[in-house]
C-alpha cells in the first residue's frame, strides 16, 4: 500500500482528524493486467474481420480493374490503403500486449540480410513520395534471426523517417556490418527531435506533441515495439537528432551466424 495522510487541526492546533488516501499497488497492478488482457482480446477480435475486409476489398479492386471501371478501382484502392493502416494499428496493439505479458515470440531462420533490407525499402517506397536511397557500406552477410521482426523494425524506422520529414525529398538507409554485428541507420532531413525528448521516443505510447504546422497520425507504439524487438535480439537502438534539421535512427544486432 502507498499511504498519504493529512491532519485536520482545530483552532488550537490540535489534530482532530486525519484525511488519508491509500493506493493499493496490488490493485493497480491487477487493473494494469486487466487492461493488457482486454487490449489483447480486443485487438485479436478486431484482426479477424479486418482480415476478411482486406480480402474482399482486394477481390473487388481487381474485379473493377479487369472490367475497366477505373473510377471504382481507384476507390477500392483507397479503401485497401485504409484497411492496411487499420491492420498495422491492430497488429501494433497486439504486439504491445504480447511484449507486456512476455509473450512476444521469435522465429529464427537463416536469411540474407541485404536482400531483406532491399525488400523492405521497395515495400515502403511503393507508398511513399520521398525517395529512399539505400547505401551499403560493408555488406555481405547471411544472418540468423527473426526475419519478420527485423523487417518490422526497419519498416517502422523508414515509415517514421518519411512521415516526419514532410518537406524533404529523400530518406537514406545505410547498412553496415563488422564481424560481430549488423548495423542499420535511417537518416532523414525532417522535423527532428529536441535533445530532451530523444530518449523518451522509445517509450510506450510516447508521442512528441506541440507540432503546430503538421499533425502526424500514430499511436506512439512503433519505436517502443522496435526497441523491444532489438533488445530481445541482443542489440541496441539509438537516435541522433537535431531539431529542425533531421534525425538518424540506428540499431545494431549481433550476427549469430557467419
Ligand atoms: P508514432 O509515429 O505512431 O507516433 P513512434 O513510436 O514510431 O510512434 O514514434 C514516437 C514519437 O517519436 C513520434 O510521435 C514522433 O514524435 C517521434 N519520432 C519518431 N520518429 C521520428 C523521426 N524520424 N523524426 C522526428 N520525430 C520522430
Amino acid at each position: 500500500y502507498l499511504v498519504r495522510a493529512m491532519p485536520l487541526k482545530d483552532s488550537n492546533g490540535n489534530i482532530v482528524k486525519w484525511y488519508g488516501t491509500n493506493n493499493d499497488v496490488h490493485h493497480q497492478k491487477e487493473l494494469e493486467k486487466q487492461k493488457d488482457n482486454f487490449l489483447g482480446i480486443a485487438s485479436h477480435e478486431l484482426k479477424t474481420p479486418v482480415t476478411s475486409l482486406k480480402a474482399y476489398a482486394q477481390v473487388l479492386e481487381s474485379m473493377f480493374k479487369r472490367s475497366g471501371d477505373f473510377k471504382n478501382a481507384d476507390l477500392l484502392s483507397k479503401m485497401n490503403k485504409q484497411v492496411d493502416r487499420l491492420t498495422k494499428l491492430i497488429s501494433d496493439l497486439l504486439d504491445v500486449t504480447k511484449i507486456n505479458s512476455g509473450r512476444l515470440q521469435f522465429n529464427n531462420t537463416e536469411f540474407d540480410f541485404n536482400e531483406m533490407v532491399e525488400e523492405v525499402v521497395e515495400d515502403v517506397q511503393r507508398t511513399s513520395f520521398r525517395h529512399i536511397i539505400k547505401k551499403d557500406l560493408h555488406f555481405n552477410k547471411m544472418v540468423f534471426g527473426d526475419r519478420d521482426r527485423i523487417c518490422q523494425v526497419i519498416t517502422n524506422l523508414l515509415t517514421n523517417a518519411v512521415k516526419y520529414s514532410p518537406e524533404a525529398n529523400q530518406v537514406i538507409i545505410y547498412t553496415e556490418n563488422d564481424h560481430d554485428n549488423v548495423k542499420v541507420c535511417v537518416q532523414d532531413y525532417g522535423i527532428g527531435i529536441s535533445p530532451a525528448l530523444q530518449d523518451q521516443v522509445f517509450e510506450q505510447f510516447y508521442r512528441v506533441s506541440g507540432s503546430k504546422e503538421h499533425t502526424f497520425p500514430g499511436l506512439g507504439l512503433g519505436l517502443y515495439i522496435s526497441s523491444e524487438i532489438v533488445k530481445r535480439l541482443g542489440g541496441k537502438i539509438w537516435v541522433n537528432s537535431v531539431e529542425g534539421k533531421g534525425s538518424t535512427f540506428g540499431f545494431s544486432i549481433p550476427v549469430l551466424k557467419d
